[in-house]
């Protein structure tokens, strides 16, 4: 059977799976129409500013628009934001003092803010080299949050928690918006004054419901993921609580600054046009997951999640179970990109990065996840991640084309 045969038949199966992403991402998309109607937004809030961009009224704008979709009492959305790493770090930086504790309680964070919090090394400039204590708290054999290790840790009354709602690059199940409820409760019981930040990195509009509006404080991610809906050139959001925001964006800027200045350049209508498409990409993104998922568990390969799970995130693992594998895989999704089709990917370094990577990324904007991606870190049990796809029909061509290169030895 060819591979698109293949795909024809198995997405029979997955017409009800398909029509849950499909009520979630309607119901996101007339949350953020309803935020655009209620901003009165107009063309005028898409021309930028230039040098300190004082009285930018499209960037204030959209950050009262991301405000109201995430339901928090204030934002920050800047280009001048470089990544989602960035716009967590800044609010490490921003609320964490000498002496501090930060809890992380879903396991080892995300690869680069390893080096942001710096418990492994000693280098300059990390979280732990300016005194500010770090600890956390394993995931359970499966997984999951482990509540009662949770509920232990909190007596040392740390600052701050951090929550990782992705998995990432590693093979955990993404916190679902259940999970996450009942973990804030358990923080809120536990250490009522800590500061909840969640890494929302890949979870934007992938539920009903978002980390803020379950009693989060902070949440951060990035504009080439979820939010930025494919369009956004680049940048990072954080929302939260307004005393929080302002300590952020001291950090951010300067102590006095703030939020005040940060020319939004020409980026504004591609800011507000990705987060108004949000929704429908993120689900593309999650179609495009669902699909594979199924076609390659059909094909014998153990996919995470499975493709009828719930899910948080957009991304998608399987177990291939050899580097060779892996290199196959990402350089398939590579020749069927729209951009540097002709490139063959390789292992290589990357910064933020321990493992070497081989990264697909035929995308328009330089590493844009949101777009069809897949990456693959040179390590036991040899997993790629799958993530993102502006349109379901090219995921569909992809996984048709991975299913004849997998079927043939
Ligand atoms: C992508 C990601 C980050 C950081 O993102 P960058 O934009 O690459 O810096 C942080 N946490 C999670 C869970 C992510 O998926």
């Amino acid at each position: 059977m060819s591979g698109i045969q293949l795909v024809r038949k198995l997405e029979g199966e997955l017409a009800a799976v398909f029509a849950t992403a499909g009520e979630v991402a309607y119901d996101n998309q007339i949350k953020v129409l309803e935020a655009f109607r209620e901003l009165k937004i107009r063309e005028q809030h898409f021309h930028g500013s230039s040098g300190y961009g004082y009285d930018d009224r499209g960037r204030d704008d959209l950050e009262r628009l991301y405000a109201l979709v995430f339901k928090a009492e204030d934002a920050i959305v800047r280009a001048q934001i470089v990544s989602g790493t960035h716009a967590i770090s800044a609010c490490l930086f921003g609320l964490l003092r000498p002496g501090d504790e930060l809890l992380a309680l879903t396991g080892a964070p995300y690869d680069t803010l390893q080096h942001v919090i710096g418990a492994a090394e000693r280098r300059r400039g990390t979280l732990c080299e300016r005194g500010i204590k770090y600890e956390e708290v394993a995931l359970d054999h499966a997984g999951g949050v482990d509540f009662l290790a949770v509920e232990r840790r909190l007596q040392s009354a740390p600052r701050m928690v951090l929550i990782q709602r992705s998995r990432g690059y590693s093979l955990r199940p993404a916190i679902d918006m259940e999970a996450l409820r009942r973990l804030i409760a358990t923080v809120r019981a536990g250490a009522p004054h800590c500061i909840i930040l969640v890494d929302n990195c890949y979870g934007e509009f992938t539920e009903w419901e978002e980390p803020i509006e379950l009693g989060a404080d902070i949440i951060a991610g990035s504009l080439i993921k979820n939010p930025g809906g494919g369009l956004a050139p680049g940048g990072g959001y954080i929302c939260g609580r307004g005393d929080l925001i302002a300590e952020v964006a001291a950090h951010l800027t300067a102590p006095g600054l703030g939020k005040a200045l940060g020319a939004s350049s020409g980026a504004n209508r591609q800011l507000y046009q990705g987060l108004f498409s949000a929704p429908h990409v993120v689900l593309q993104a999650l179609k495009s997951s669902i699909l594979l998922a199924r076609v390659f568990s059909e094909l014998g390969y153990e996919a995470l999640p499975r493709w009828d799970a719930k899910r948080s995130d957009i991304v998608q693992a399987v177990c291939l179970g050899e580097a060779e594998k892996l290199l196959r895989f990402v350089r398939t999704v590579q020749r069927y990109s729209p951009v540097d089709s002709d490139v063959q990917p390789e292992f290589a370094r990357l910064p933020g990065y321990d493992d070497e990577v081989v990264m697909a990324a035929g995308t328009f904007i330089q590493g844009a996840s949101i777009e069809l991606s897949a990456d693959a870190p040179r390590r036991e049990p040899y997993c790629v991640f799958w993530q993102g796809s502006l349109s379901y029909e090219h995921s569909r061509y992809v996984v048709s084309r991975l299913v004849d290169e997998f079927n043939t030895p």
